[in-house]
């Protein structure tokens, strides 16, 4: 089960030059040091503790038998393969090697000629030849010799890197390294835990009789122990980040909030009960003397926006700048116009600043950040070199996800004044227990609640065989006032297949739209031409808007009540749920149309299977953590944080909150026994987290 771990997420360092190829091998497994080895635990067991007659041993399960060799050929059909004819006394059985070495063949005939056995460890199944196993492992042992009498660990390896290797590199870090348990004895009891030192001893070689399935499914109380202990490093490293930040200084935005209240006088419509919620936990932080670091998570259209609009408000009213960022040109530019309407009426000065203005215009725009323009909206842009804030004081970072660390942090250090403020904002729901894991360092407030009078947008999974129909329904949509996005398949490999795709899509679309006005947006139109088309679309000159990704997050045109989403079956679930919230945003009832081509893979049926059935973004983002496990959805994040590699989120939450406990405790009560658990478990690793 877990396999799918195999490459261990360790962030591997490169090894230093003139390490022996051994080390170099073990760097790419992130082994470092005999601690790094002791805590490299097995992948899965063998059971190699008794052998099987080939005639008795079931098919398809892992089995070992004990076999003379009888007959050695290569033979060349059906193709070139080296095949060895085995028996015991109960019957036959084929060897079949279709990669294979010289020596191989040697070694083989040698058995053959000395009567030499063959210890012999695969899975049998009926075959070409017969019974047979194709590429066993084996070794040759001597008639009478004893069998292991434990479990052998399979570790995850490299090329090149035997499992005999290892084990023995394993074998003897575990012999020589100190095994002192980093938890005291009311500890472990409290938590019920097991020493650590058994612990690992268990795993790397479990004694006869243990329980076996235990082990494998990482259910035995010595698995419970190493993914607490690992659990723990992890909440331990970004918790004392956390209290890290709480030393430094920023500057207390704590005027009484005037311009806040007029922004919301001004609105049409009043804040939700979550977004006032969240609201005051984002004012309390920005009143601090330290920097906030908080993370506004909410549903696609829950209304974030607004919420970071007040923050802004409340740092311009004590004086200080405040920057928005957004991953996409559109996402920024929608931003610069909304946030321009809602707060130039109050007298604030809103500059933007893209990469795509030319350079007198750019020139224009650093000057107004440097001199002090009270928001600056815009891209990337914001945090290129020859950008200077003159007081900066808060940073929102819209779709969070999309930055990597070194980014978000490139805005902070904007901050000449003081480290300002940090608010990052994301649609893409994390699964509680996630959030708890790998975002630990950050305070997280949570927008539950849609504004009102939304109309729940209706999901259709339609094959592509009834695009017809489909297209019938984008007219009809038009015909009655609104307007539609027709999303264009995704191909990975290529960016320039891609974009072929969408212009193919909106040549025929045109065509079969006759008498509608069909727009185009992708990612290689120009900045401006894409913002005229955007500003087309959203003032209904553009009926029907065939688009690629580009317009999967933020983009709000409330008169658009028709999503078709061509190929859904080829993007993510977050992706899917975040395109589908470009609708229902009106009043108006709306509707998200996923065109599937046929034949649908299982896992393609049970991905759209779960955005048909259901609406809440944290839902599918829970069942989508099941499917794909948790690296994914940390993205460009977990480059600073180290993946899990013995614990799973969905299968030890219960582990998680406690870890999360212990880890505060320690660093508040006993900060050497949380230094020693850090050494053990990040040891070399520890400076890669403090990006
Ligand atoms: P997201 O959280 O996805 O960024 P937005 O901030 O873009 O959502 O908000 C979606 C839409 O809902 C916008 O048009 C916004 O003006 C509107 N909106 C936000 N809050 C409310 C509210 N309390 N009542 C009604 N409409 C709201
Ligand atoms: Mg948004």
């Amino acid at each position: 089960m877990a396999e799918k771990k195999a490459g261990p997420a360790k962030a591997a360092k490169a090894p230093a030059k003139g390490a022996s190829a051994l080390q170099q091998k073990l760097g790419k497994l992130g082994l470092h040091s005999r601690n790094d080895l002791l805590l490299h635990f097995p992948l899965r067991y063998e059971d190699e503790t008794a052998v099987v007659p080939v005639n008795e041993a079931p098919w398809d399960e892992p089995v070992q038998v004990e076999v003379r060799v009888t007959d050695v050929s290569i033979q060349f059909r059906p193709r070139r393969q080296l095949v060895a004819r085995c028996e015991d006394d109960s019957g036959e059985l084929w060897l079949r090697f279709l990669n294979f070495y010289g020596s191989q063949v040697k070694q083989l005939e040698t058995a053959r000629d000395e009567g030499r056995k063959l210890r012999v460890f695969g899975e049998i199944r009926g075959g070409f030849f017969g019974s047979e196993m194709v590429h066993p492992r084996y070794k040759s042992v001597e008639e009478g010799s004893a069998l292991p009498q434990s479990l052998t660990p399979v570790y995850p390896t490299t090329a090149g890197l035997a499992q005999s290797a290892l084990r023995k590199l394993i074998g003897k870090a575990l012999a020589e390294s100190d095994l002192a348990d980093t938890l005291d004895e009311a500890q472990l009891q409290a938590l019920d835990l097991e020493p650590f030192a058994a612990s690992a001893r268990l795993l790397h070689a479990p004694p006869p009789g243990v329980d076996e399935f235990a082990l494998q499914n990482h259910r035995h109380p010595a698995w419970r122990r190493i993914k607490f202990d690992e659990l723990l490093a992890q909440q331990l490293s970004l918790r004392r980040a956390y209290l890290a930040r709480r030393e430094k200084g920023a500057p207390r935005l704590d005027a009484p909030g005037a311009l806040a209240r007029q922004l919301l006088a001004q609105l049409s419509f009043q804040l939700t009960g979550a977004q006032q919620r969240v609201w005051q936990e984002i004012a309390r932080d920005l009143a601090e003397a330290h920097p906030m670091q908080r993370l506004l998570q909410g549903d696609v259209g829950s209304g974030k926006t607004i919420v970071a609009a007040l923050a802004a408000c409340q740092a311009i009213e004590c004086g200080w700048q405040a920057a928005f960022m957004a991953p996409t040109e559109i996402l920024a530019e929608q931003h610069y116009k909304k946030l321009s309407a809602w707060l130039e009426p109050l007298g604030i000065t809103v500059a933007w600043l893209s990469g795509s203005l030319k350079s007198a215009k750019k020139k224009a725009a650093q000057q107004e950040a440097a001199a002090g323009a009270q928001l600056v909206v815009g891209t990337h842009a914001l945090i290129q070199a020859d950008v200077d804030f003159l007081r900066l004081g808060l940073a929102i970072v819209d779709e969070q996800h999309r930055f990597g660390v070194a980014q978000r942090l490139e805005l902070r250090k904007k901050g000449k004044a003081g480290i300002p403020h940090q608010l990052m904002m994301s649609a893409t729901p994390i699964p509680r227990t996630l959030a708890m894991s790998y975002y630990a360092d950050l305070d997280v407030s949570v927008i539950d609640e849609l504004p009102p009078g939304r109309t729940p947008i209706r999901t259709k999974l339609v094959s592509d065989a009834r695009r017809d129909e489909v297209v019938g329904a984008v007219r009809h949509a038009v015909e009655s006032g609104r307007q539609a996005y027709w999303v264009c398949p995704l191909i990975e490999e290529s960016e320039k297949l891609d974009l072929q795709a969408a212009i193919d899509t909106h040549a025929i679309l045109a065509e079969e739209l006759e008498g509608l006005s069909v727009g185009l947006v992708h990612g290689r139109l120009k900045p401006d031409e894409k913002a005229a088309t955007m500003a087309a679309f959203a003032a209904g000159e553009i009926q029907v808007l065939v688009a690629t990704t580009v317009i999967e997050v933020g983009v709000d045109v409330p008169n658009a009540s028709l999503m078709v989403i061509e190929h859904a079956e080829r993007f993510g679930l977050a992706q899917l749920h975040q395109l589908r919230g470009r609708v229902g945003r009106g009043a108006h009832e709306s509707a998200c149309v996923l065109l599937y081509a046929t034949p649908l893979s299982q896992t393609g049926r049970a991905r759209l299977k779960i955005i048909y059935e259901n609406t809440d973004g944290f839902e599918i983002a829970r069942q989508d953590l099941q499917l794909r496990g948790p690296g994914e959805f940390v993205g460009a994040r977990q480059s600073g944080v180290p993946l899990l590699r013995y614990a799973d989120l969905e299968m030890d939450a219960d582990l998680v909150e406690l870890a999360r406990d212990l880890a505060e405790r320690l660093l508040r009560d006993d900060p050497p026994r949380a230094e020693r658990h850090l050494r053990r478990w990040l040891g070399s690793r520890e400076e890669l987290l403090k990006a």
